[in-house]
């Protein structure tokens, strides 16, 4: 019996998904086999890395195929622990279609100080990213986890906090969800370095207004903060 999709687009999801992999570990965003990489390959069906592999050196013909509405693997090997959290973002947002999960080092850092990060604080991130929520801790590879974060999604979200544990970062393609890990990780490192020097300047509520009325009139995207 033939495979349930086309061989041709598995092949170059797969490939893309391993491209990313690599850029992630050469960051240092995932040791040993830390984080997960998912695209959507049709309406039913993801693409989603194999659990307990290096995300820098991956293989395009040993990704999993699972079924979106009740994640039963379809084709490959075991797939990621965390798969039921991209599931969950999958089944609330229709617009995603890439999903990445990591403990990149900077934000797994505040996020295991179990607060949400401070806004206002550099324009590029309020215009990116937009407001990040914060999951608080449940216990990771469960299903209370993949809940708690399709909860956390609006229809404006690009990146969340795990608490005491990670990142997920969405987009409508790989490429998108992986620009949002790098800027989530590089405003998480400018919020530690802001913490470490002891100051902090906010950006005022007409700044803010300013900036919100720019992101939604200019360039047309939506924000959890009107
Ligand atoms: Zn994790």
């Amino acid at each position: 019996m033939g495979l349930p999709f086309p061989i041709d687009l598995y092949d170059s999801i797969s490939s893309e998904i391993c491209r990313v992999g690599e850029r992630m570990w050469r960051q240092g965003f995932c040791a040993g086999s830390d984080g997960n990489i998912s695209a959507r390959l049709d309406d039913d069906l993801i693409i989603i890395t194999p659990s307990g592999v290096s995300k820098g050196d991956m293989r395009a013909d040993g990704m999993c195929v699972v079924r979106v509405d009740d994640g039963s693997l379809i084709h490959g090997p075991h797939p990621s622990s965390e798969r039921a959290v991209h599931l969950a973002v999958y089944r609330a947002r229709h617009d995603v279609e890439a999903v990445i999960h990591s403990h990149a080092p900077r934000s797994t850092a505040w996020a295991c100080t179990g607060e949400p990060l401070p806004e206002g604080i550099h324009p590029e991130a309020e215009l990116l990213l937009g407001r990040i929520p914060l999951v608080p801790y449940v216990t990771p590879g469960t299903g209370l986890l993949a809940e708690a974060t399709g909860r956390a999604l609006t229809p404006h979200t690009a990146a969340i906090l795990l608490g005491s544990h990670g990142t997920v970062t969405v987009g409508d393609s790989l490429e998108t969800a992986l620009a949002r890990l790098e800027m989530l990780e590089s405003y998480c490192r400018l919020v530690i370095e802001l913490s470490l020097l002891g100051r902090m300047r906010r950006l005022s509520d007409a700044e803010m207004a300013d900036l919100l009325r720019l992101k939604r009139e200019t360039w047309g995207m939506g924000d959890d903060r009107g």
